[in-house]
């Protein structure tokens, strides 16, 4: 079976998952959903959005916490570069996808393009 893609929360990878549902660049399995509902539901409505970062954590928290960061940051990358791959393959031009990712023709290229 291939591989398509880990969890971004929990990153287990999609063979180990009942279902994984895509977003833009991320992923989230069956089991995170369910554990985020319980989040949700156990939550004060009233209460203010705290980032998660501005939580008061300990330093081991935060360092346990940078590789998952880094794992998820990796697979949007990987995944914004195949999206960019299926634009040019359905005969996007530098400057559409340029424009679709708010940045100049050239950069595009040059982050894209494997040319240079
Ligand atoms: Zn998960």
């Amino acid at each position: 079976m291939t591989h398509i893609a880990d969890c971004s929360f929990c990153r287990k990878p999609d063979s180990e998952v009942d279902r994984l549902v895509a977003g833009p660049g991320v992923f989230i399995c069956s089991g995170c959903v369910t554990a985020a509902a319980q989040v949700i539901a156990g939550a004060p409505s009233e209460s203010e959005p705290v980032a998660p970062w501005d939580a008061e954590l300990p330093l081991e928290t935060v360092l346990g916490n940078l590789g998952a960061v880094a794992a998820a940051g990796a697979q949007a990358e990987r995944n914004l570069r195949v999206w960019v791959g299926k634009a040019r393959e359905l005969g996007g031009t530098w400057s559409q996808i340029g424009g679709a990712l708010e940045m100049t023709r050239q950069s595009a290229w040059e982050r894209f393009s494997g040319e240079n």
